[in-house]
């Protein structure tokens, strides 16, 4: 008689995203051109073997931009930053490439240009995220944080006729929905971007595990405890009505979590490489799963161009902005 788990079905699409490739790319190339250390200003993505494995190489980790000394070259995180970080990393004159995801920059330029007009913003957004801290921090007032259908009723605004609404790229797309139908029904004018903010990979993703739950037991998603985007991932699962768990490494996979004969879903946040999944789909063969099978699912092209300055010796031109 097999395990406790009986087969896997792996979600199509999962894993790495375009601005997370880019973005761990971005402190490799630094490394590699510049030595190190290189100083990475917060988690370049939420993601600890990603973290620990550039640890390894080189890179430093820092919050406080005090922590990085005169002349150092400085990566911002995917996740963006405030204004107010990214002057003081030039006053200080580090040397700074940027890996704030250009769906994150989007908003960015999204906010700046409205706020010229005279808008103010409700951004929907998970309070303490670090994009959330960095796109409110475009600005230094007349931009308010929704975490919730409640915080619509009590938000306070100078002019309902000049109001816009961001939303954080890494949001539940179902609970996003919710918050902006309230939003809509108080401030009937308020300016929605052309294009939601919520990115092509967390929808995509998203779009993929409501394909999934209901064809297995159990989900596992593979992605750290800080990752937005994977721990929606396993909410949805929830709320579709199965029991979902999220695993940082394979060790976390606890064998009780599976009844005898579970088909298992597997999934991963857009910060989690595909090592880990490799990982975690080993761990499950051993725990019984006889078979892996892929969903059919969205293929994704979308690539983003790195900042200026980190081509390699020997390399031609075409993958800079
Ligand atoms: Fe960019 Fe979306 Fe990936 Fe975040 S999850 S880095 S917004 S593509």
């Amino acid at each position: 008689m097999g395990g406790p788990v009986s087969d896997v079905l792996l979600a199509e699409p999962r894993g790495f995203c375009a601005g997370v490739d880019r973005a761990i790319e971005i402190v490799e190339r630094a490394l590699t051109l510049f030595g190190a250390p290189v100083y990475v200003r917060h988690e370049i993505v939420h993601n600890t073997y990603v973290v620990n494995d550039l640890k390894a190489k080189g890179a430093i980790f820092i919050e406080d931009l005090a922590e990085v000394p005169a002349g150092a070259t400085l990566v911002f995180s995917a996740h963006g930053v405030s204004q107010a970080v990214r002057n003081e990393a030039q006053q200080r004159g580090f040397q700074v490439f940027d890996a704030t995801c250009p769906l994150v920059t989007k908003v960015h330029i999204e906010v700046a240009k409205l706020h010229r007009e005279g808008f103010e913003f409700l951004m929907i957004g998970h309070k303490g995220h670090p994009e959330v801290e960095g796109t409110m921090g475009q600005l230094s007032d007349g931009i308010y944080l929704i975490e919730g259908v409640d915080d619509v009723a009590t938000v306070q605004v100078n002019n309902p006729g000049k109001l816009a609404v961001v939303t954080q790229t890494t949001l539940s797309v179902d609970d996003a929905a919710a918050i902006l139908s309230a939003i809509k029904e108080r401030f009937p004018q308020i300016r929605e971007p052309k294009r939601q903010d919520i990115c092509y990979a967390t929808q995509n993703r998203q779009d993929a595990v409501k394909m999934l739950a209901p064809q297995v037991d159990v989900v596992v998603v593979v992605g750290s405890p800080t990752s937005s985007n994977s721990n929606r991932l396993r909410e949805l699962a929830e709320r579709l009505g199965t029991p979902a768990y999220m695993v940082d490494c394979p060790e976390d996979l606890r064998p009780e979590w599976f009844a005898r004969g579970a088909r298992v879903g597997l999934t991963a946040g857009a910060s989690a490489p595909e090592v880990l999944v490799d990982q975690v789909i080993a761990q499950l063969k051993s725990l019984g799963a006889a078979g892996v099978r892929r969903m059919q699912g969205v293929e994704e092209s979308v690539r983003f161009p790195l900042p200026k300055g980190l081509k390699l010796p020997g390399e031609g031109a075409g993958n800079e902005d």
